[in-house]
């Protein structure tokens, strides 16, 4: 059983007021925040560990890198990677993906070349394919939604063809908490040999990811929405394709020797990782994994179903509201609009209830077109939530309805 009580004491945020109101924080697809131990993390390193890593011999050095390669050993074992230099520390999913785009395009893709994504993706995973499309006659198609706001996987199946290269879809929808059933997807790729990218940001918070399982050959998280520090995103890649794969970015690092003619590239994981990275988020990624597994991810899986399950069913009594993602297999997200009234209107009016959700097209615009509207509201749930919450915000939205309509 889940100890909300003691859960909630470790996020010193929570006790905050917002609007003279105790906050409730529904923005967890956003970002998660943060427990004490996470910023305790960073405090301890900017105070007892700061140095630059990998290329010091002094003994501060040594410790700034033994810390932050903790943190990678605790991203391999949470998401279940062969080898910790499968993990590529980025910026973020963002980062992540822009990493494949640039770098597997230039060792894989060519003119004519096709690449698959869904009608569902964030921003982030559309637009590095977008980009390709323009500037190496990529061909990009999408896989269409069924009325449920699910992928059509019939569809799906139709568009694989000896020409696709990659398949590069979201695990769990940011904007509908739909899960996909990506192992099928997968399956479905590898029958024309064709690699698969996931976009795991809405995934790995809320649910068990294991890269032996999935198989899939890349796979892109940010840590900001696990409870992690901002700035720290994961690429997971298989190690002979990372191996062949150019570096993404040039500079200090990524070199085990440089001459003025030639230069040869440092092994795993850094040749992906030109520069001075964001340190202190090593060990502040493994004080958030720690903190993860010390509930359990099945755990926190559950809890935030119940949440799902029970404010669907009190925002489904508000005649009102219209809720989108209508299936069965969903993620702790829900997104829905007071009929005729914009999604900001409802949402500043939460806010000064002191409920935050975020509100508008959540970087999901091709899916705003198919489903015909500018936005939703969206409420998405992390382990600290209570159904106390969930019922300030259906108060909440009832107030919005008499408002608003
Ligand atoms: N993909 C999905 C599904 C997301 O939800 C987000 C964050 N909203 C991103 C990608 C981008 O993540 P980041 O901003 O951390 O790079």
């Amino acid at each position: 059983m889940l100890n909300i009580n003691h859960v909630r004491q470790q996020f010193p945020i929570l006790t905050e007021t917002v609007n003279g109101k105790p906050l409730v924080y529904f923005d967890n697809g956003a970002t998660t925040q943060k427990p004490q131990r996470v910023i305790d993390a960073i405090v301890h390193y900017y105070t007892h560990q700061n140095s630059n890593i990998h290329r010091g011999v002094h003994a501060l050095s040594r410790t700034a890198t033994d810390a932050y390669e903790l943190g990678r050993t605790a991203v391999q074992q949470f998401i279940g990677a062969k080898h910790a230099h499968e993990i590529i520390f980025t910026k973020g999913t963002t980062d992540s993906i822009n990493l494949v785009a640039n770098s597997f395009s230039r060792a894989f893709l060519k003119t004519g070349d096709e690449i698959i994504v869904s009608e569902m993706e964030h921003h982030s995973n559309f637009l590095p394919w977008q980009n390709l499309r323009d500037e190496k006659g990529i061909v990009l198609k999408v896989i269409p939604l069924t009325a449920t706001q699910d992928l059509d996987i019939e569809a799906y199946k139709k568009l694989l063809s000896d020409k696709t290269r990659l398949v590069a879809v979201t695990q769990v929808s940011n904007t509908l908490g739909v899960i996909n059933p990506v192992k099928e997807i997968i399956a479905e790729a590898k029958k024309y040999g064709a690699k698969v990218l996931l976009d795991g940001a809405q995934a790995v918070p809320h649910m068990k990811v294991d890269m032996q399982e999935l198989d899939a050959d890349f796979y892109a998280f940010s840590m900001h929405k696990v409870y992690g520090p901002t700035g720290m995103g994961v690429l997971y890649a298989k190690e002979e394709l990372l191996q062949a794969m150019p570096p993404y970015q040039y500079g200090g690092g990524i070199i085990k020797s440089v001459t003025i003619g030639t230069s040869e590239w440092a092994d795993l994981p850094n040749k992906f990782e030109a520069g001075t990275p964001n340190i202190e988020a090593g060990p502040a990624t493994k004080a958030a994994i720690d903190f993860v597994n010390e509930i359990g991810i099945e755990a926190i899986a559950k809890h935030e179903h119940e949440l799902l399950i029970y404010a669907t069913k009190q925002l489904q009594a508000i005649q009102e509201t219209e809720i989108y993602g209508n299936t069965a297999n969903k993620a702790g997200v829900i997104s829905f609009n007071i009929k005729k009234v914009h999604p900001f209107d409802t949402g500043t009016l939460l806010d000064q209830m002191g409920i935050a959700v975020r509100t508008g097209h959540h970087c999901t615009q091709p899916l705003m077109h198919c489903l015909g509207i500018p936005g939703t509201v969206r409420a998405s749930f992390a382990v600290y939530n209570t159904i106390e919450e969930v019922d300030a915000f259906i108060t909440g939205v009832k107030k919005a309805v008499k408002m608003l309509l």
